[in-house]
């Protein structure tokens, strides 16, 4: 048998390759939307901290007293001792935002993903999600153990088909979709698949990842998962629900059941959030503003969030157009597969606002000259 080592290397070797192999860097995020890796400042542009709220001060000075109030740490679960009271009043407040009677919050949106899906369904259960689904919403599904398709990606005669063909073969149906989506930037159309999950008896559940603060808050879905870890910045995850539903969850989902609590300083640093997105709503509309004013000069169609994807194709390409916006001062996210379907690398560019509009103009006049992208409705195939 050979040594583990040597099975790795040959798969890292690999990876390398095709371009595949992913690095973690340093990335010292202290001055806004400005980074410091390997000694160079860059502006980036691929932070999903789109309210400039994970270095405001009154959230950190929020972090700091609740870390004094209630201790470094949890403790343990929820279930146990860790369930600290700012628990209580950032669940009350989410329940509030998403219109919904009950909240529970998890140690991270994957954690919540990996612990709703298999907490509501099961064997003999049908999934059907929107193929552009994040990798930890496939997690839940896996976990599951229900049948799970797949529909192509915001084509609801696609999900009414599928549904057509299949719905009947299983007891309880949950479809899953994002708000926002994430590689993409695109909007689900929350209305008309809630009203395809009332004609085939299905239960919705959304993704609202990328979505918070930037849309509307629909309360049509009856599961609504989010994260505190981006537009919030702070960390974790939560499922907005009915109480039975959230009942439900908080005496089944593993996830939640067996892993430590949030630090409290997490917590207090969400809810300070909360209080400043509720006192300046100001602030959600520039990120999209931004996105937008990035996306006419380049020529890209109008953004539906702050998220604007550069599809490229070849993962070398990307890397390339990567390494070319980096000798410029800015930083991107070179996104590939299996992140994104095969053919479909691209460089992913969000929006802060905290970006200076001068900034954004200059990013987007040097993308214009010098990259053009995959033309508009190319279809991509599996
Ligand atoms: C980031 C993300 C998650 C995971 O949330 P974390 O809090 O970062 O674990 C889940 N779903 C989508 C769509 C995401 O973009």
């Amino acid at each position: 048998m050979p040594e583990l080592e040597q099975v790795l290397q040959e798969k890292l070797n690999s990876l390398k390759e095709n371009n595949l192999l992913r690095t973690i860097n340093n990335s010292d995020r202290s001055q806004g939307v400005y980074i410091e890796r390997n000694g160079k400042k860059l502006i980036s542009f691929c932070c999903n901290d789109y309210f400039g709220l994970a270095q405001n001060e009154y959230v950190i000075e929020a972090a700091i007293s609740a870390a004094w109030q209630y201790g470094a740490g949890a403790g343990a679960s929820r279930l146990i001792t860790g369930n600290h009271p700012l628990y209580g009043i950032l669940e009350k407040k989410l329940a509030t935002i998403k219109n919904t009677e009950d909240c529970c919050i998890f140690g991270s949106g994957y954690l919540a993903n990996i612990g709703i899906i298999p907490a509501l369904v099961g064997k003999g259960d049908l999934i059907i999600a929107d193929r552009l689904v994040h990798s930890c919403v496939y997690s839940g599904v896996k976990l599951s153990g229900a049948e799970y398709k797949r529909y192509a990606h915001n084509d609801l005669e696609n999900l009414s088909n599928v549904l057509q063909k299949n719905r009947n073969k299983y007891s309880n149906c949950l479809i899953i979709t994002e708000t926002i989506f994430s590689m993409d930037g695109d909007k689900a159309d929350i209305n008309a698949i809630s009203k395809i999950a009332k004609e085939f008896d299905c239960w919705l559940m959304t993704d609202d990842a990328h979505g918070f603060g930037m849309i509307e808050s629909e309360s049509k879905a009856d599961i609504q998962m989010g994260t505190l870890s981006k537009g919030l910045g702070s960390y974790g995850g939560y499922v907005c629900a009915s109480k039975i539903i959230i009942d439900y969850i908080k005496t089944s989902a593993k996830s939640l059941m067996y892993s430590t609590a949030l630090p409290p300083s997490v917590i207090g640093a969400a809810i300070a959030s909360l209080e400043l997105i509720e006192e300046n709503p100001d602030i959600c509309k520039q990120p999209l503003e931004k996105a937008r004013i990035f996306a006419d000069i380049v020529g890209l169609k109008k953004p539906e969030s702050a998220i604007v994807p550069l599809i490229i194709g070849g993962e070398d390409e990307v890397l390339k157009v990567f390494a070319q916006l980096e000798g410029e001062g800015f930083l991107v996210a070179a996104i590939r597969p299996p992140t994104v379907p095969k053919d479909t690398a691209r460089l992913r560019f969000t929006f802060s606002v905290l970006h200076k509009d001068e900034d954004v103009r200059r990013l987007a006049e040097i993308v214009r000259g010098n990259f053009s992208p995959l033309s508009e409705g190319e279809e991509i195939t599996d």
